[in-house]
C-alpha cells in the first residue's frame, strides 16, 4: 500500500506530538501532585512542630483545658481532619476534629494516604516523653488543585498538540507541494519538455534540487537540440541520397571483393532492374542476369578496381526479360573495419547508349554525305583559316585536307580575286550580314585555277559574336567557261577573238568618259587593210581568214594593257587608245606614233598559203577628249580619216582634224628625213662647256646637231621626239655615247683635258632599253674611256613609272664608275623622296628658271630652293642657260658653284672647245 509522503509526515508528526504532549502532561501533573503533597506534608509538619511546643506546658501539667485551648488555635483550619494529643500512655487528652477511633502510634512520623496526610509526633520535655501529637490533614483541596492543574495541563497539551499537528500538516503540505513541483518538473523533462523550468522557491536543498534539475534539463535540451540538428542533417542527407538515387535511377553497393557478394546496397532495384534487391546480393544469382559476353570484362573490371573509380558498361537482363545497359562505376576501398571492399554505383545507361549509337549512326551518315558530296563543305575560324574541309576539297584543288587546315582561305584564292574575296568575306566575318555568295577562282595544286561559287554563312557564339563561318564551295569552272563562251560569242569576234563591235562600243564609251574625267585625251584608229579584197578573192576565204588572224596577232603585240583592239568585221579593225597627253598636239603625236608603228609592223610580209605576201593598212585617226561626241560620231570621223589615207595613196595614216593632219604630215616628212639622215650620218656633236665659280672649265655637255640639206639646222627639240617615237633613238644615242667616250679616251692622254668631264644626254626610252647597260659597258671597254669622267644626264620623266627598276639600273651603271646628273631639274614632277634614293652626283637647274631669275621672284625662289636642296642632299648643282653676269652673281651669292650657258660658251665643235680650254676663250656656234 502506497502511503503519500505528506500523510506519512503528518502521521509521524502527530504521533510524536501526542507522545510528547502525553509525557509532558503526565509528568507535569505528577510533579504538581508531588509538590502539593510535599507542600501539604511540610506545612503539616510545621504546624505540628509549632503545636508541639505550644502543647508542652499543657502536657506537663496535664491540663486538658490548656491543651484544648492550644488545639483550639488550629481548630477550623481548612483541610484539618483532626488533631489529637495523647499522653505518654496514649490516652487522648485533647482533640479537635474527628479523630479515628484507633490512632496508629509509632508508625511513620508522616503518613500519606490517599485523601489524608497524618503526622505523629512525640512531645518531649527534657528528654522525657510527655505525649504525642497526632495531626491529620485532608488532601482534598490539594487534590482538587492538582486535578485542576492537571486538567489545564491536558488542555494545554491538546492545544499544543493541535497547533503542532497544524504546523506539521502545513509543513508537510508545503514540502510536498515543492516536492510535487519537483516531480512535475521531472515528469515534464522526462516527457521531453526540456524547456520546462522548476520554480526554485527558497534557497534550500529543494531549491538546489530544482536548480540541479533545471541545469540538467538545460543541458539535456542543448544536447537534445544538437542531437536533433545532427539528426536532421543526417536525415536530410539520407533523404537527398535517396532522392538522388531515385532520380538518378542508381544503385549504390558495397561488395566483398573475394566473393562478390553485396554487403550493402541502396537504391530501387525494382525500378531500375525490375527485380527485388534480394536477388542482387548474391554474386552468383546476380551474374546469371549479366550478358555472358560482358561478364568476363565486368569481372576483370572488379578484379582490377583501384581507388580511382572506373566505369564499366555491360548488359543486364531486366525483370521484364529485356536486356538493358548498365554502367558500374567501381572503385576499391577499405571499410571502417579495415576490410577491403568494392564500392560501386550502378546506373541504367540504356537510353544513353542508344542515343550514343544513334549519334554514331547519324554521324556516320553525315560523314558519308560529307565524304561523298561533290561540293566542298567548309568551316573557318574567325580569322578566316580553314578549320574543316571535306574530301571534295582535295578533288577540287589537289591539296590534301591535312595540309590545308589552319591555313588562311586567301592563300588558296587567285591573287586577282583576293580583293573580291576580301570584300566578300569581311562583312560576313564581321557579322554585318549573316551570309553571302561570291564567285572567285581557287588555285589548284598543279598551279591552275578553278572557278568556285562560295556560299558562306557566319556562325555566332553565345555573345552573338562571329566565331566562325561555314559554307560550301561549288565548282563552277564549267559554267564559267560556258558563260565565258557566251560572252565571247556576244562580245568577241569569232575569227580573231578580238572584241567585236558591241564590246568596242562599250570600251569606247568608257574611254571617252575617262578622258573627260581626267582632262586627258584618247584616240580612235580606224584600220583598213588595203589589198585584202584581192587576197580574199584570189586565194580564197580561208587564206583571207588566216591573214586577218595574223594581222590581229601582230597588232595585238604593240597594244598596251589599257588599249583596245577590236575587229569591226571584214578587214576593218579599230584601236582605242587611252591616257594620251592632255595637250592635243602631243596626244596626236602619241596616236600617230602608234599608227606608224602599226604600219611598220604590217609592212613585214605575211606567210600565206606557203608564200610571202604583203598587206598594207590605211589608218584614220581621230582624237577625243573634252568635247561631247558619241561613239558613232567618233567611228565615223576615224572612218572618214581612213578614206583620206586611202586617197593619199594607202599604207599611210591620216588625221580627221585638218591641223592635226598637217602636223602629222609634217612629222611624217621629218621622220622620213630623219631616217635618211641616220643612214647618211648627217648628225654631229657640239660641246658646251660648264665652268666653276673661278671661270675654270670643268667639263662639257655633248649636244646633237643635225644639218639638213633643205631644212637647215634642225633643233634636237624637234628630232629627238621623232627619234624616240620611231625607236631610232637607241641607235642615235649609241652613236653619241660612242663618240663621247672616244673623246674621253683621247682626253685621258691629254694633260690639259684629262681632268675634264663629258656629259651625255640620255633619253628615257634609251635608258630603259634592255640592252642599255650592256652596250654602255661595251662602249666603255672598247673605247677605253675612264668611266669616272662620263656623266649621264637623265630627266625626271624617266622616274615616272617603274621607279624601282630605274633606280636599280642606275645603281648598276653607278657601279661601273659612271655618274649621273638630273637634267632640267624643277620642271618634272619627281617626288623629292626619290631624290634621296637616286645615285645622283649633280642637279641641273633648268634654264627656264635661270632665264627669268631677275624678273620673276617665283623662278628666283625655285632656283634658290634647288641650290639649298642640293646642298642638303650633298649633290653638286649646275645652273644651265646662264647668259648674264647678273644671273651669275645672283646664283653665286646663293651658293651655286657651277655654271653652263652662253655667258661661258655656246655649244661648239670639239676643236673649238679644246681651243677654249687651252686659251680660256669662247668660240661661237649658235
Ligand atoms: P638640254 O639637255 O637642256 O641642253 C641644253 C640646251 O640649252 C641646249 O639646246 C643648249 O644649246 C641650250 N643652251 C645652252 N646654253 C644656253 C643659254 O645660255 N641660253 C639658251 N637659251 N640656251 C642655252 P639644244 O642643243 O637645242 O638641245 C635641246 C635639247 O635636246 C637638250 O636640252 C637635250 O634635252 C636634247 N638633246 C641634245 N642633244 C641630245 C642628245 O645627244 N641626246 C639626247 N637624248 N637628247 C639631246
Ligand atoms: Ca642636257
Ligand atoms: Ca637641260
Amino acid at each position: 500500500m502506497r502511503l503519500r509522503f505528506s500523510l506519512q509526515l503528518i502521521i509521524g508528526a502527530v504521533l510524536i506530538q501526542i507522545a510528547m504532549v502525553s509525557v509532558l502532561v503526565w509528568n507535569t501533573t505528577r510533579e504538581i501532585q508531588n509538590s502539593h503533597a510535599q507542600l501539604l506534608v511540610g506545612s503539616a509538619q510545621q504546624q505540628s512542630v509549632l503545636m508541639t511546643s505550644a502543647l508542652v506546658p499543657g502536657l506537663a501539667y496535664r491540663d486538658p483545658v490548656v491543651l484544648q485551648e492550644v488545639l483550639g488555635l488550629v481548630a477550623g483550619e481548612r483541610d484539618l481532619q483532626y488533631v489529637v494529643v495523647t499522653d505518654a500512655a496514649g490516652h487522648r487528652l485533647a482533640w479537635v476534629g474527628t479523630p479515628p477511633d484507633i490512632l496508629h502510634h509509632g508508625d511513620a512520623p508522616v503518613e500519606v494516604v490517599p485523601g489524608r496526610v497524618s503526622i505523629n509526633r512525640d512531645i518531649e520535655l527534657e528528654g522525657q516523653r510527655l505525649g504525642a501529637l497526632h495531626v491529620a490533614y485532608a488532601t482534598t483541596y490539594a487534590d482538587a488543585l492538582t486535578e485542576a492543574l492537571g486538567r489545564r495541563n491536558v488542555t494545554l497539551g491538546m492545544v499544543v498538540l493541535f497547533l503542532s499537528v497544524l504546523a506539521a500538516v502545513t509543513f508537510a503540505l508545503m514540502v510536498t507541494g515543492r516536492l510535487r513541483r519537483l516531480k512535475e518538473g521531472a515528469q515534464a523533462i522526462r516527457a521531453g519538455n526540456l524547456g520546462y523550468r522548476i520554480p526554485a522557491g527558497t534557497n534550500d536543498e529543494v531549491g538546489d534540487v530544482a536548480h540541479s534539475l533545471n541545469a540538467l534539463a538545460a543541458e539535456l535540451d542543448q544536447s537534445h537540440s544538437s542531437l536533433e540538428r545532427q539528426n536532421l542533417q543526417l536525415n536530410r542527407s539520407v533523404d537527398r541520397l535517396e532522392t538522388l538515387l531515385q532520380g538518378a535511377e542508381a544503385i549504390i553497393w558495397e561488395a566483398d571483393p573475394q566473393t562478390g557478394e553485396w554487403r550493402f546496397m541502396s537504391g530501387d532495384t525494382h525500378a531500375i532492374l525490375g527485380i527485388p534487391a534480394s536477388r542482387m546480393y548474391d554474386a552468383q544469382s546476380r551474374e546469371r542476369l549479366i550478358h555472358p559476353t560482358d561478364l568476363p570484362h565486368l569481372r576483370e573490371a572488379w578484379r582490377t578496381a583501384t581507388a580511382h573509380p572506373r566505369p564499366v558498361d555491360y548488359r543486364f537482363r531486366h525483370g521484364s526479360g529485356e536486356w538493358i545497359w548498365l554502367r558500374d562505376i567501381v572503385s576499391a576501398a577499405t571499410d571502417s573495419d579495415k576490410r577491403p571492399v568494392l564500392r560501386g554505383l550502378t546506373l541504367d545507361v540504356t537510353v544513353h547508349r542508344k542515343a550514343e549509337a544513334a549519334l554514331k549512326q547519324s554521324e556516320a551518315r553525315y560523314r558519308e554525305v560529307l565524304d561523298h558530296i561533290s561540293e566542298v563543305i567548309f568551316r573557318t575560324d574567325g580569322e578566316g583559316r580553314w578549320t574543316m574541309l571535306n574530301p571534295a576539297w582535295t578533288e577540287l584543288t589537289g591539296f590534301t585536307v591535312e595540309e590545308s587546315l589552319g591555313r588562311p582561305v586567301s592563300e588558296f584564292v587567285l591573287s586577282e580575286d583576293k580583293p573580291c574575296l576580301e570584300a566578300f568575306c569581311a562583312p560576313v566575318i564581321q557579322g554585318h550580314i549573316p551570309f553571302d555568295r561570291e564567285e572567285v577562282r581557287i588555285v589548284t595544286r598543279d598551279g591552275g585555277a578553278r572557278w568556285v561559287s562560295i556560299y558562306a554563312r557566319s556562325s555566332l557564339d553565345e555573345h552573338q559574336q562571329v566565331s566562325a563561318t561555314f559554307g560550301t564551295l561549288v565548282d563552277i569552272t564549267e559554267r564559267k567557261a560556258a558563260e565565258e563562251e557566251i560572252r565571247r560569242l556576244a562580245f568577241y569576234d569569232n575569227l580573231t577573238s578580238l572584241p567585236n563591235r558591241s564590246l568596242l562600243h562599250d570600251r569606247l564609251n568608257q574611254a571617252m568618259a575617262t578622258a573627260h574625267r581626267n582632262k586627258g585625251h584618247g584616240a580612235v584608229l580606224f584600220i583598213d587593210l588595203d589589198n585584202f579584197k584581192d587576197i580574199n578573192d584570189t586565194l580564197g576565204h580561208e587564206v583571207g581568214d588566216d591573214l586577218l588572224r595574223q594581222v590581229a596577232r601582230r597588232m595585238l603585240r604593240t597594244m598596251r594593257q589599257t588599249d583596245t583592239l577590236a575587229r569591226l568585221g571584214g578587214d576593218e579593225f579599230v584601236v582605242v587608245l587611252n591616257d594620251l597627253h592632255p595637250d592635243p598636239l602631243r596626244a596626236a603625236t602619241q596616236a600617230e606614233a602608234l599608227g606608224r608603228k602599226l604600219i611598220g609592223l604590217l609592212q613585214e610580209p605575211f606567210r600565206l598559203d606557203k608564200r610571202e605576201r604583203h598587206c598594207t593598212p590605211s589608218i584614220g585617226v581621230t582624237l577625243f577628249g573634252q568635247e561631247n561626241t558619241t561613239v558613232d560620231e567618233l567611228l565615223r570621223q576615224a572612218d572618214l580619216a581612213m578614206y583620206r589615207a586611202k586617197a593619199a595613196g594607202r599604207n599611210t595614216l591620216s588625221f580627221f582634224a585638218p591641223e592635226m593632219h598637217r602636223a602629222a604630215e609634217e612629222r611624217a616628212a621629218l621622220e622620213a628625213d630623219f631616217r635618211k639622215a641616220l643612214r647618211d650620218r648627217d648628225f654631229f656633236l657640239h660641246y658646251q662647256p660648264y665652268v666653276d665659280d673661278q671661270g675654270q672649265v670643268r667639263g662639257a655637255e655633248a649636244l646633237l646637231r643635225w644639218q639638213h640639206p633643205e631644212r637647215g639646222r634642225v633643233s634636237p627639240m624637234e628630232f629627238i621626239p621623232v627619234a624616240e617615237q620611231t625607236g631610232l633613238i637607241t641607235e642615235l644615242g649609241h652613236w653619241v655615247l660612242e663618240s663621247v667616250c672616244r673623246e674621253l679616251a683621247a682626253w685621258a692622254k691629254n694633260p690639259d683635258c684629262a681632268q675634264l668631264d663629258l656629259a651625255v644626254n640620255v633619253s628615257a626610252y634609251q635608258f630603259r632599253h634592255p640592252d642599255f647597260v650592256r652596250e654602255l659597258t661595251t662602249v666603255l671597254e672598247q673605247t677605253g674611256a675612264p668611266p669616272g669622267k662620263l656623266v649621264l644626264e637623265l630627266t625626271e620623266s624617266l622616274l615616272l613609272d617603274d621607279t624601282k627598276a630605274v633606280i636599280e639600273r642606275m645603281n648598276t651603271v653607278r657601279e661601273l664608275g659612271v655618274s649621273f646628273a638630273l637634267d632640267d631639274f624643277g620642271t618634272g614632277y619627281s617626288s623629292l623622296s626619290y631624290l634621296k634614293r637616286l645615285p645622283l652626283s649633280k642637279l641641273k637647274i633648268d634654264q627656264s628658271f635661270v632665264r627669268d631669275l631677275l624678273l620673276d621672284p617665283n623662278d628666283a625662289a625655285i632656283a634658290e630652293m634647288i641650290i639649298s636642296l642640293s646642298k642638303t642632299l650633298g649633290l653638286e648643282v649646275i645652273a644651265e642657260g646662264v647668259e648674264t653676269r647678273e644671273q651669275l652673281d645672283f646664283l653665286s651669292v646663293r651658293g651655286c658653284r657651277c655654271f653652263q650657258g652662253y655667258l661661258f660658251g655656246h655649244p661648239v665643235p670639239l676643236a673649238d672647245l679644246e681651243d677654249l680650254i687651252l686659251t680660256g676663250r669662247t668660240g661661237t656656234d649658235d
